[in-house]
Formats: structure tokens, C-alpha cells, sequence
């Protein structure tokens, strides 16, 4: 079969290149042309683990190319995804002229049936909305279908969440459509995937509740995380015992600085506003959105509490990315952090192993550094804030040696306190006491 993928950003490219492994012929395309020229020579312009190898694998054996050209991708497929972005406007709905452009414009080249895949998250409606754009844009009567695919891939594991996905989701009320979607996705069917094969709507509906769920689980546990420190409980503990219960679940109960990403905090808002627009307020969304916004502000009270103040500080940022293994910053906590504390009066030296430059570039006032020690050098405390690997075994006699206090304020609770205080630390935690050494 052959595919088109309108988008080549995260969940495009990564979309194009799993199917390429899977056998299908696979024609990526991206209006940014320079995106374009890159990917033609394997060069992939983000950071993904395995996604290189994948892209020059598919286009060493052909099965894999790249156009910048939307006429060439709608000849080429039979089946189109749309994976482009679909951004949160001011008023937090998604804004949707991505979508809309790119059906306009292929529905002004369709030759002949084409099922058109909403692989980016939309919200509920779009389905509809785009099949009335094509049908009312085609030049001449040609016979399509609309399915909504919506993608649960995580930055960081992308592509083994594509080839092993607990589940597909395809919604469409054709049977052609269906049929084609699932020839596509055989491979996973045949490794016992479920496929959850719905319309439209409760398709779109599922990837949106998915994530507010999730989301919610951050925010809750969050939440219990600081209820913990006022009443003296350890959240890592509270965490697992509550995870044990199979209703509940070990996954996302993790305390921090609260979820970032492009898409927990775009979609949260994006269901409310459905929600508004169905006159339906969705508060338990709202709910999860306010808590980790102002568990932002919370991280920036802990580290001040820590410090005993924070003008004329420093403090050493080790990780910027809103998770380990991407360089994605988009609404990753340690920067609105960092401007938080920067805006009173703190210097913030940084290191993260991915996302340094672009991070840099996005808070210019940081000081780029190195490696986690160079990042420690006459810092009043070092913030751990992202979990990357290379975090979770750090050299405190040496860390100790360059800072001009020992202080450790571990935002994702990486470590046990007894291991940090033996080397002289204080080991700031969220939701577990603050421990002194000695
Ligand atoms: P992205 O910003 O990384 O990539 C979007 C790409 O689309 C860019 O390369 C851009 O140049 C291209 N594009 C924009 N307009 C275009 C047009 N008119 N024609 C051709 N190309 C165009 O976005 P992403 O992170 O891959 O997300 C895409 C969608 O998938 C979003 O709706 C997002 O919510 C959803 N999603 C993302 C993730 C994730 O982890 N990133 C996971 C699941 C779902």
C-alpha cells in the first residue's frame, strides 16, 4: 500500500517511518521546505531515541521519502495522514487552521479515493468539519472518507509506543475506510493489539479524555504531594500503596514540578473549551490545568524556603527538556521556573543533555553549561529537574567540592535521602520531609 503523512514534526515522522518498517511505502511531506532538505539526507531535526536509524533505514531501502510538494503527497497515498500541529489559541481551543489548510489542499488535487486520517489530536467535530471542507472544496466529485487515528505516542519511547501501542483507535463510519486502516496497522494486529474501532466523534473524544485522565492523575498525586509535607507523610510511599491497587495503577503517580509538553496543557484546555462551547462546564479538566499551574509557582516557593531567600542566589538547573530522552521545551516546567526565579534576582546556570542550545536561545539570561559539574560550580543549590539518566548517579564529593552550599533539591525525587545526606547534603524533596546531613 502507499501512504502519505502531511507533517514531519514528532508524531509525523515518526508515523512515516514506523510504517516504512512495517513495509508500507511511505511519502512524508512538510510545507517547511528546509525540514524537507534535511530529512532527504537522514538528517532528523529533533531529538528522539532510535528515530535516525529508523528514518535512514526506510530511505536506504526506498520505502521512505520526502517531499515538500502537497500535490506529490496526494497523488502518492491512498491513505493521508494529517499530522500537523493543531496549537492552543488564546482562549485555549485548538486552533485548527493547520488542519483546515491542509484539507483545502487536498481536496483541490484529489484524482481518486483517498481516505483522509486526522492523526493530529483535534477535537471533537473536526471529523465532520473537515469532511464538509474537502467535499466543498473539490473541484470536481471525487469519492473520500474521513477517520479519525489519534496518536498516544510518547516523546522520548515514540517509537516503540507506535510499533507496540496498548491500543488503536480508528474512527470512521466507512467500511472501506475501516478496512484500509486495518490492512495498514496488520502488523499490530498481528501481535494482538486491540483495535478499538468506533465513529468519528467518540474516536476524537477518546484521545482528548485520555489525556485529561492522565493529566489528572499528575495533578492529583501532586496535590496529596503537598498535603504530605504540611502533615508529615512520605508521598513516594502514599504513591505506591495507592498504585498497587489494580484499579488504580502505578503509572502517572509520580510528584514533580507538574506535567509540560506540547500536549497535556493543550489539550486540557482544549477539552474545557469544548466543554464551554457544548455548555457544559468541564471542572474536574479545570481542576487538573490550576493545579499544576500553581505547582510551578509552589517549586519556586521550595527552592526559596531552601535557600532562605533568593536574591543574589545561584542555582544550578540540571535538565531543561519537560522529560528525559527529547529536547522538547515546550511547556516544560524548568523554564517558566527559571524566568520565575530569575525575575527575582537569581542567576541560573543549566545543563541539560538535549535541549541546551534551544533552551538557551529561549531564556537567554540562563548560563549554559557543560556537564552537571561545570552546572554545580558556586551554586547555592543544584535543582534536579529533569530525570535523564545521566542524573541518577551524580558524584556528590565532587558536586560538594565546586557549590558554594550543598544543597540538593530533587524535583522528581530521584533520590533517597540517606544516600544525599551522607555526603553533607540537605536533600529537598516534593511530598517527603526535608532531610539535614548528620
Ligand atoms: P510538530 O510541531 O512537531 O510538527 C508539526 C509539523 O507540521 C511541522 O513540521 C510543520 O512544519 C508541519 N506543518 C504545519 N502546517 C503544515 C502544512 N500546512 N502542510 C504541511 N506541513 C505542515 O507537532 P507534533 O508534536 O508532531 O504534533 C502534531 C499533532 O499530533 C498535534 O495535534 C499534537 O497534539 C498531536 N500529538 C502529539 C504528540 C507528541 O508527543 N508530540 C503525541 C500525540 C499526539
Amino acid at each position: 500500500m502507499q501512504i502519505s503523512v502531511i507533517g514531519t514534526g514528532y508524531v509525523g515522522l515518526v508515523t512515516g517511518a514506523c510504517f516504512a518498517e512495517f513495509g508500507v511505502n511511505v511519502l512524508c511531506m512538510d510545507n517547511d521546505a528546509k525540514r524537507i532538505a534535511r530529512l532527504e539526507k537522514g538528517d532528523v531535526p529533533f531529538y528522539e531515541p532510535g528515530i535516525t536509524e529508523l528514518v535512514a533505514k526506510g530511505i536506504g531501502q526506498g520505502r521512505l521519502n520526502f517531499t515538500a510538494e502537497l500535490t506529490r503527497a496526494v497523488d502518492h497515498g491512498e491513505v493521508i495522514f494529517i499530522a500537523v500541529g493543531t496549537p492552543p489559541k488564546k482562549d485555549g481551543s485548538a486552533d485548527l487552521s493547520f488542519v483546515e489548510e491542509v484539507g483545502r489542499g487536498i481536496a483541490g488535487k484529489m484524482a481518486s479515493y483517498k481516505v483522509v486520517v486526522t492523526k493530529s489530536t483535534v477535537p471533537v467535530g473536526t471529523g465532520a468539519f473537515l469532511q464538509q471542507v474537502i467535499a466543498g472544496t473539490q473541484a470536481r466529485k471525487v469519492a473520500f472518507d474521513v477517520v479519525s487515528n489519534p496518536e498516544f505516542l510518547r516523546e522520548g519511547s515514540a517509537i516503540e509506543d507506535f510499533m507496540r501501542p496498548n491500543r488503536v483507535v480508528i474512527g470512521s463510519d466507512s467500511e472501506r475506510a475501516v478496512a484500509l486502516m486495518k490492512d495498514l496497522y496488520r502488523p499490530l494486529y498481528l501481535i494482538e493489539t486491540p483495535f478499538v474501532v468506533t465513529d468519528v466523534a467518540t474516536a476524537e473524544m477518546i484521545k482528548y479524555a485520555s489525556n485529561a485522565f492522565l493529566a489528572t492523575k499528575v495533578s492529583f498525586i501532586n496535590e496529596i504531594a503537598t498535603l504530605c509535607e504540611r502533615v508529615g507523610a512520605d508521598v513516594q510511599t502514599v504513591a505506591k500503596g495507592m498504585g498497587l491497587d489494580q484499579r488504580i495503577g502505578s503509572k502517572f503517580l509520580h510528584a514533580g514540578p507538574g506535567f509540560g509538553g506540547s500536549c497535556f496543557p493543550k489539550d486540557l484546555a482544549a477539552l474545557v473549551q469544548m466543554g464551554e462551547k457544548a455548555g457544559y462546564p468541564m471542572q474536574i479538566a479545570g481542576a487538573a490545568a490550576a493545579v499544576n499551574a500553581e505547582q510551578r509557582v509552589r517549586m519556586v516557593d521550595k527552592i526559596r524556603d531552601a535557600l532562605g531567600g533568593l536574591e543574589g542566589t545561584t542555582v544550578g538547573f540540571l535538565g531543561l527538556s519537560f522529560k528525559p530522552n527529547t529536547n522538547d521545551l515546550r511547556e516544560a516546567p524548568a523554564l517558566s521556573i527559571a524566568q520565575l526565579l530569575m525575575d527575582q534576582g537569581v542567576t541560573v546556570r543549566a545543563y541539560d543533555p538535549a535541549a541546551l542550545e534551544e533552551g538557551s536561545k529561549l531564556v537567554p539570561r540562563i548560563t549554559p553549561c557543560q556537564n552537571a559539574y561545570e552546572t554545580a560550580r558556586g551554586a547555592d543549590a543544584l535543582v534536579l529537574i529533569t530525570e535523564w539518566n545521566e542524573f541518577r548517579n551524580l558524584d556528590f564529593d565532587q558536586l560538594k567540592s565546586v557549590m558554594r552550599r550543598a544543597i540538593l533539591i530533587d524535583l522528581r525525587n530521584v533520590y533517597e535521602s540517606s544516600r544525599v545526606t551522607q555526603f553533607g547534603f540537605r536533600h529537598v524533596s516534593v511530598g517527603r520531609p526535608t532531610k539535614n546531613p548528620g
